[in-house]
């Protein structure tokens, strides 16, 4: 692990990356062609976390009240109502921040964050899927997500996103019309980039932190860089697993995970997901993530805001 939280992203060939993102980003459903496990987690039906716990004898001291749940940290009843095996807790949010976003200069591009903890984070885009199941999955789960939402996607039922972020899931910018940037004159871009900005400020109460260009595209280019920084996102968010319908595809070629990497998903139904639903592939992506033991943080909780 080097010291830069996103030099691995950085070392990593431009041109590739844009194709490598062009291919996966949000460009409708596309099957890996892996083959579906099953949900079904094995012995994943009894709560042993209950069962198990001990009665306090009469006397012992009262033990101090227990600190908020770690993300992740949803109840084993509740992974087995979704036939998944519980992801271990997540690590407590480090206070040592590895991504610290400044006000100036250009903004940090980053596809994994740099921490020896066994997470990754998992990031939402567009948002056409509206699926109110969903709602009750991360409600029951506990999971953390990060939403990248674009405009023109949410603005027919800009509540359904609000019910995700009370769960404490945060909003982050995805343009206004999802145009493919490099390709835009540099007004196109500022409109793309800040009137999403204005837009999600005004309904989710807090101006966007992180700004993800649609399939990856001019995440590299110093134009796209200036608009971001312009129109207020920190830093400009890509990823390193790509969320299919029943697995990831991945950028690493041994195909594992690695501590710190940002997972993208879709906000996406049966029509993209060839007859599958958003909580199936979503408890599949879990599925994925559980079997490499890994647990799935908050991203927000690994980044430093600018200063005011
Ligand atoms: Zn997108």
């Amino acid at each position: 692990m080097n010291s830069y939280g996103w030099s691995r992203t950085t070392a990593y060939a431009v041109g590739a990356a844009v194709l490598l993102a062009t291919a996966t980003g949000c460009a409708g459903g596309g099957d890996s062609g892996a083959a579906s496990a099953a949900l079904t987690a094995p012995g994943g039906t009894a709560d042993p976390a209950r069962s198990a716990a001990p009665s306090r004898p009469q006397g012992a001291p009262t033990p101090p009240p227990s600190a908020p749940p770690a993300p992740a940290a949803g109840d084993a009843a509740a992974w087995a109502k979704w036939n998944l095996t519980p992801l271990p807790p997540a690590p407590p949010a480090p206070a040592d921040k590895p991504v610290k976003l400044r006000r100036t200069g250009p903004v940090p591009v980053f596809s994994e964050v740099r921490t020896d903890d066994k997470v990754v984070f998992l990031t939402i885009d567009d948002g056409a899927e509206k699926d109110p199941a969903f709602v009750e999955m991360l409600t029951d789960l506990k999971v953390p997500v990060s939403m990248f939402l674009t405009r023109d996607i949410v603005k027919d039922d800009y509540g359904y996103f609000k019910r995700l972020q009370a769960l404490g899931n945060h909003v982050h910018n995805h343009t206004s019309g999802h145009a493919q940037l490099s390709r835009a004159a540099p007004e196109k871009q500022k409109a793309e980039v800040c009137d999403a900005q204005d837009a999600l400020t005004r309904q989710y109460g807090t101006p966007p932190l992180l700004f993800r260009p649609p399939y990856g595209d001019g995440a590299h280019t110093p134009a796209l860089n200036a608009v971001v920084r312009q129109c207020g996102p920190g830093a400009i968010v890509l990823w390193r697993e790509s969320m299919q319908i029943h697995d990831m595809q991945y950028q690493a070629a041994d195909r594992k995970l690695r501590p710190g990497d940002i997972v993208l998903a879709h906000f996406r139904g049966p029509k993209d997901l060839k007859g599958e639903t958003m909580t199936q592939m979503f408890g599949e992506l879990l599925a994925r993530i559980q079997e490499q033991g890994f647990a799935v943080a908050r991203l927000e909780d690994y980044i430093e805001a600018p200063a005011a």
